[in-house]
């Protein structure tokens, strides 16, 4: 059985190297080594910060709250105290492993933990419900730490809090697994971008190597990657490189992934988060107007009065978890299927789109809230460009352009699906801090602190404060949702765990010294909270860097 004790100070080594070949190194040479298919499933899950993969409903449910709660009974130390180490460090696990280190000399000898039991204890906390299920978890949470080593307590804490700060991201991982069982990367990939789980994927490769894995098959109610578009250069350039286009509206909704068969039905959002209970409506539709054993592609809008809704009403509909249906009433949503990626027991991803489309179409029957995404084959430019103004005189974000005859690639942003959008560049940008407003804003946290990736170290780069283009009632709701991941505050700022993206306009990108990245947004304006969007998808430096670059050339003409 693993202990912890070894996986905290694999991690610890891990945290020393920066190099990604080395780390990929490192990890296979692990991961090799471990002979329990159970460990081996929990540590490559754990090792990427989680605990279930990102699809699976069930949750620990920790936030940083219950962690100071735990650690104050456990070390006897208050709140404040842990939080000036967190002002110090930047980070919640190295508190914890200090406050630990401080008690510790007078702890007497408590049971060892090891991967098993964490997989216990995060399980059955993952179950409970109800009023008391606070008490329970500090509890649980209380006797990790009372059994852990300060070093543990640093990972634990982590891994609890989901951000590992390894560095290891997914392309390590399945570098590793490639590593470590021989295997070709691209099938290590391909197996990952349909099952959506390396735990799975590493005990699979151990066990039955390339042709196991090459034989992982898309699963009803597992989410395959979705598919996503690159900007398009231009209609002229779509026909030379396509032939034939297959046109559709770009429709301004959020992605859906619908499985539907074995008498269950499973609605997955972009990010692969389970949405099924947020959509009541589209899953009724569904059962009643598709043919059972199905997983569909397609986005959903919200519709009043025959037009789009501002997307922001969508993810409103996503995160309700409470009288939903009222909700349902308030923003009327309707689904449009642009894509099937399973039907009758066999996968169709390899099938060209031409097929897929014939497919979803005898599947699908439309109704009141489905339809059928229309689709237009031509390589008649001025008819692409007929299609992309109706898209945009509806209210939509403009056209997709597909190759009719590619296959359907999931995770992955190729030349096969192109978007034509109008409008200005806009960035999506972490937030990592904020700022409590003045006068009649003073309960509200009113400015955000954005920062984007500098891809060389991995590290997140400030790049400004955004405090205008917000609604109060955004304020308020925004003010609530940060206030669950403040890492610490200090006057009027604070900082937050980096977990979510806004998309932000600006007037202009400047040279500034006063960030570290060296650019400043000039005149940042909030447009809306990238729900869909994981941190790590947010833009980078290198982008930041080019479109300074692209705009100086402008400003030269
Ligand atoms: P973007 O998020 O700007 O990269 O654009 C890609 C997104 O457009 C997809 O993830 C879908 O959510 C959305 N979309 C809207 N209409 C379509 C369509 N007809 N085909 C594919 N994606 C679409």
């Amino acid at each position: 059985m693993l202990k912890f004790r070894k996986f905290s100070e694999f991690c610890l080594l891990l945290e020393k190297i920066s190099s990604t070949l080395e780390l990929a190194a490192k990890i296979s040479e692990f991961i090799i080594s471990i002979e329990d298919d159970e460990d081996l499933y929990n540590s490559v899950t754990f090792l990427m910060g989680r605990v279930y993969p990102p699809w699976d409903e069930r949750e620990v449910g920790v936030g940083i709250g219950l962690i100071y709660e735990a650690l104050r009974i456990a070390t006897g130390k208050s709140r404040a105290e842990t939080e000036d180490i967190v002002r110090d460090t930047g980070d919640i696990g190295l508190a914890a492993e200090r406050v630990l280190k401080d008690k510790k000399q007078t702890s007497l000898f408590v049971e060892e933990l090891t991967i098993d039991r964490l997989r216990r204890v995060f399980d059955s906390m993952s179950s409970l419900t109800g009023e008391r299920s606070q008490k329970k978890k500090i509890r649980s949470l209380i006797d990790l730490y009372i059994s852990a080593s300060p070093l543990e307590s640093r990972y634990l804490t982590r891994l609890l809090l989901g951000e590992m700060r390894l560095g290891v991201g997914e392309g390590i991982i399945r570098d590793s697994i490639a590593r470590a069982w021989n295997i070709n990367s691209g099938v290590v990939e391909r197996a990952y971008m349909i099952t959506n789980d390396f735990g799975r994927v590493a005990v699979v490769a151990k066990n039955e190597g390339e042709e196991g894995l090459k034989k992982l098959k898309i699963r009803l109610h597992i989410p395959v990657r979705m598919m996503l578009a690159q900007l398009s250069e231009g209609i002229d350039r779509a026909i030379q490189e396509m032939g034939k286009v297959a046109v559709e509206w770009k429709f301004d909704g959020s992605r859906v992934q619908v499985h539907w068969g074995d008498g269950k039905l499973t609605i997955f959002s972009r990010r692969l988060e389970n949405v099924t209970k947020a959509l009541p409506e589209i899953a009724e539709d569904v059962r009643k107007n598709v043919r059972e054993d199905v997983i569909l592609d397609g986005e959903v809008v919200a519709m009043k009065d025959g037009r789009p809704m501002p997307f922001q009403h969508i993810l409103r509909r996503f995160r309700r978890k409470h009288e939903v249906s009222k909700m349902v009433e308030k923003i009327p949503i309707i689904v449009q299927f642009f894509d099937i990626l399973y039907e009758d027991g066999r996968e169709t991803i390899d099938l060209p789109l031409e097929e897929r489309r014939r497919i979803l179409e005898s599947a699908v029957k439309p109704s009141e809230r489905i339809r059928i995404a229309k689709h237009v084959i031509t390589s008649n430019p001025d008819e692409i460009n007929k299609i992309y103004n109706e898209a945009l005189k509806a209210g939509h974000e403009g056209a997709m352009l597909k190759n009719p005859v590619s296959a359907y690639t999931p995770g992955k942003r190729g030349k096969n699906w192109l978007k034509l959008k109008a409008g200005v560049e806009t960035l999506d940008l972490v937030v990592v801090g904020g700022e409590w407003g003045e006068g009649k804003r003073s309960h509200l946290i009113s400015s955000y602190e954005l920062a984007c990736f500098d891809q060389e170290t991995g590290n997140l780069v400030k790049v400004g404060k955004v405090a205008t283009g917000f609604t109060d009632e955004q304020l308020e709701e925004f003010t609530e949702m940060f206030k669950q991941i403040v890492e610490f505050e200090e006057g009027k700022k604070m900082t937050f765990m980096p977990k979510n993206v806004f998309e932000v306009g600006y007037q202009e990108i400047q040279k500034s010294p006063k960030y570290e990245g060296g650019y400043a947004l000039r005149f940042p304006r909030f447009v809306r909270l990238r729900d869909d969007k994981d941190v790590d998808e947010a833009d980078t430096l290198e982008r930041i860097a080019s479109l300074y670059e692209a705009q100086s050339k402008d400003s030269r003409i």
